[in-house]
């Protein structure tokens, strides 16, 4: 049994607090390789921002959850090395669908655990839920839980259409199960093609697909439920037409990816939303910097070589979604 306390890591609680009250959101950033971490940890650094490094499942299986969790330790290092005196780094799992793998990731030291019954029947969804809380809070390990089922595909995790939020339900879930955060659908998407182009309509000035509207109506029925109560918005990432149109440039084929506009999401972070969540972005970033030192150094053949590059392309868009999107920038306590 490790406690994330002797990590150095800290739990969601008094940042979720602060940041409702600032009006701000925290990254919550899925990593699965060093650069990733590395990219991430010298953003928030750079911004004095609190970050959320999240290991989905995928991201277990592709790299070893013990291995990880050293990372995660290793980035509370290297945020000191570079001059972070009071880093505010999270561990969390993302979408724990078992109260096993909550526990294993409780135990092995992670801050925060998803439990994330939302696909199962609204009682089942409430029992998991508290069964994962009562575990977690006995070693001060914060839970998010979710009600409405999120379209899209990430990882393990995928539905054809989504179900928004009842906001009839909110205030029982979160007082019986005890959760921590709640992660809400209002019409965000996991994956790189969150909308299908029929579902869009085009911008006259850019030629761009715009995507329909976030349910923002289903949101503030939820903070009217539960005032204060932090929200999560998962399957947010913008989808950048210059990272898309890079890959496609450089031999990639994305059609018709589309991702939530930032001005919505900008909207969202002010609001009782106070996690938002990002992993398609970063890897667009890195796979479109990749290809491009593919094609213009076809004779590169040293890993550093183009990982260096699709890193510096990742901290620029971290440092972007913290500065112009998120607003958790000059954030930390202390
Ligand atoms: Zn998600």
């Amino acid at each position: 049994m490790v406690n994330y306390k002797d990590l150095g890591l800290v739990n969601t609680r008094d940042m979720f607090a602060r940041a409702i009250k600032g009006g701000y959101a925290i990254p919550a950033f899925n990593f699965n390789n060093m650069e990733q971490l590395q990219a991430i940890i010298k953003a928030a650094v750079e911004t004095k921002s609190p970050v959320i490094l999240q290991v989905s499942k995928g991201a277990r299986n592709y790299a070893n959850q013990t291995l990880l969790r050293y990372m995660a330790e290793g980035a509370v290092a290297y945020a000191k090395e570079l001059g972070c005196e009071h880093p505010e780094i999270v561990l969390h799992l993302d979408h724990g669908d078992s109260f096993e793998l909550c526990k294993s990731c409780v135990d092995l030291g992670f801050s925060s655990v998803m439990i994330d019954g939302s696909h199962l029947p609204y009682e089942e969804n409430v029992a998991l839920t508290k069964k994962v809380v009562e575990y977690a809070h006995q070693y001060d390990v914060t839970v998010e839980g979710e009600l409405g089922v999120l379209a899209g595909v990430e990882d393990e995790v995928s539905a054809e259409h989504h179900t928004y939020t009842n906001p009839e339900e909110v205030i029982d879930f979160s007082t019986r199960t005890g959760c921590d955060s709640l992660a809400i659908s209002i019409g965000t998407s996991h994956g790189a093609y969150k909308f299908k182009p029929e579902q869009c309509h085009v911008d006259p000035q850019t030629g761009r697909l715009v995507p329909p509207p976030l349910a923002f109506d289903v949101l503030d029925a939820v903070m009217e439920k539960l005032p204060g109560f932090p929200i999560v918005l998962h399957g947010s990432s913008s989808v950048p037409q210059e990272y898309v149109d890079m890959i496609n440039q450089y031999g990639g084929k994305l059609e018709a990816a589309i991702g939530i506009p930032e001005e919505e999401l900008r909207k969202a972070a002010k609001s009782a939303v106070c996690k938002i969540n990002i992993d398609s972005d970063s890897r667009l970033a890195m796979t479109a910097a990749v290809r491009k030192v593919f094609v213009e150094k076809p004779a590169e053949f040293d890993p550093r070589k183009y990982l260096g590059p699709a890193r510096d392309e990742m901290e620029k868009m971290y440092k972007h979604k913290i500065l112009n999107v998120l607003g958790s920038d000059g954030k930390l306590a202390h």
